[in-house]
């Protein structure tokens, strides 16, 4: 049994009946809604290479972009990272996950899954049997108990799996990094050719390219910021602002199709199972979206996961079902840990006291080093597309 159809869902659902194991997924909400929910864009090698390996990557491959530099704009000046030659020389894939969902949908049903849309678990229970149950309330209100032999929680990080897990069996351990952005989609083309991170004064801005008609924009921005207080022409200026347009160009204008604040918050449990309960992507672990790697990191999870429950059920092995936190944890610190360091990279404190002065010194150094070190650059560039 799985819960929910995010990209974690969904892969390890696939990957399950590539593998002969049944499987069965619930979603809360309906199918275009998780069709349309816009949200990731950047895909590591690590993920083009699991969806590829296992027919799920049609799509991308047909319509993704590839990318291969990034770029800061600072007060004293801009610089690029061309990561196609630095690091593990490896590249991004931009495919919106709105797409990639659609497509792991399809692919899914077309492999004969059962997908259960506008249907909740609202009640999990028997997880330290070998025969687990899930509650769930279907669009016309019944409530069905279902059974299985495992329940995978990959319903994010508001989901019920991850407080399935009772008192004491798992440590939650997570950080409010104090910082929110204005996450914005923007009707209008890319209008540079790389990601590029705006670190100015007034705050962060961020130019991320999704389609050729939609581009995503970032803005930091206070706590407790309504969206609807940012208007499309306030939105611009402040970008043209922190962008330096005066220095670099115009942006490419358009409607803002979407503005919502995210607050940078991350956490990580340990372990990331119980029972015969096993949590994946956002429900394991939640991480900002500074790095761009939460949708990489459920991918690469739900990988991991399908091969340890095929080893269990083809095999009777239980080996990598025991191991599954221990071989994933690692790789969801390394990704904390990078996506943590961007944030100290691309946000300064604000305020004049000498305690910011001192932060914001750092900030500078640490973009100095990047634009200067080959070994930092290097280090970036395999921290930055890989997983
Ligand atoms: P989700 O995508 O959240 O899916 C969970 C599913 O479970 C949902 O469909 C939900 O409806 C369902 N569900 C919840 N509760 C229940 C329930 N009780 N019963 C049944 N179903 C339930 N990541 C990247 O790697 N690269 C990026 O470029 C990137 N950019 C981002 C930009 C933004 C603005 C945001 C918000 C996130 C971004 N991320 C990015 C993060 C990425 O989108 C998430 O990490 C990813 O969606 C996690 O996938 P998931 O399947 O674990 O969870």
């Amino acid at each position: 049994m799985i819960l929910g159809a995010g990209p974690a869902g969904l892969v390890l659902g696939n990957l399950l009946l590539a593998a002969g194991v049944d499987c069965l997924i619930v979603e809360r909400q309906s199918r275009a809604h998780v069709e349309q929910r816009a949200r990731a864009g950047f895909l590591a090698a690590n993920t083009v290479r699991i969806l590829t390996a296992n027919g799920l990557a049609d799509g991308l491959l047909a319509n993704g972009q590839q990318h291969d530099t990034c770029a800061f704009r600072t007060d004293s000046g801009e610089f690029e990272l061309g990561y196609r030659d630095l690091g593990r020389r490896e590249v991004h894939t931009v495919y919106p996950q709105q797409d990639l969902v659609r497509d792991l949908v399809a692919e899914f049903l077309a492999r004969g899954g059962e997908l259960r849309f506008e249907t909740a678990a609202i009640g999990i229970s028997g997880l330290d049997g070998d025969r687990p149950e899930v509650l769930t309330q279907g669009p016309d209100g019944a409530r069905r108990l279902l059974h299985g032999r495992f329940v995978a929680g990959c319903d994010g990080r508001h989901g019920l799996a991850r407080t399935a897990i009772p008192e004491g069996a798992a440590r939650r351990t997570g950080r409010d990094h104090g910082v929110s952005w204005l996450a914005l989609l923007a009707a209008a083309p890319q209008s540079l050719a790389a990601v590029t991170y705006a670190v100015h004064q007034d705050g962060f801005a961020g130019h991320m390219a999704r389609t050729p008609q939609v581009t995503r924009y970032y803005l930091q921005v206070e706590h407790g910021t309504d969206p609807a207080d940012w208007t499309d022409d306030r939105v611009w200026d402040e970008l043209q602002l922190r962008m330096r347009t005066d220095q670099y160009g115009p942006l490419h204008q358009g409607p803002i199709l979407e503005r919502r604040v995210l607050n940078m918050a991350s956490d990580v449990l340990d372990p990331i199972q119980y029972g015969r309960l096993f949590l994946v992507g956002d429900a394991a672990s939640l991480i900002s979206p500074s790095a761009a790697k939460g949708a990489n990191l459920a991918i690469m999870e739900a990988e991991v996961l399908a091969q340890a429950l095929a080893s269990q059920l083809r095999n009777g092995d239980e080996g990598p079902l025991t191991r599954y936190s221990a071989d994933c944890l690692p790789r969801i610190w390394r990704a904390q840990e990078f996506s943590h360091w961007m944030i100290n990279l691309l946000h300064g404190p604000a305020g004049k006291d000498d305690e910011a002065a001192f932060l914001r010194a750092l900030q500078r150094t640490r973009l100095e080093n990047l634009r200067t070190s080959r070994r930092h650059q290097d280090q970036f560039a395999e921290q930055y597309v890989g997983i």
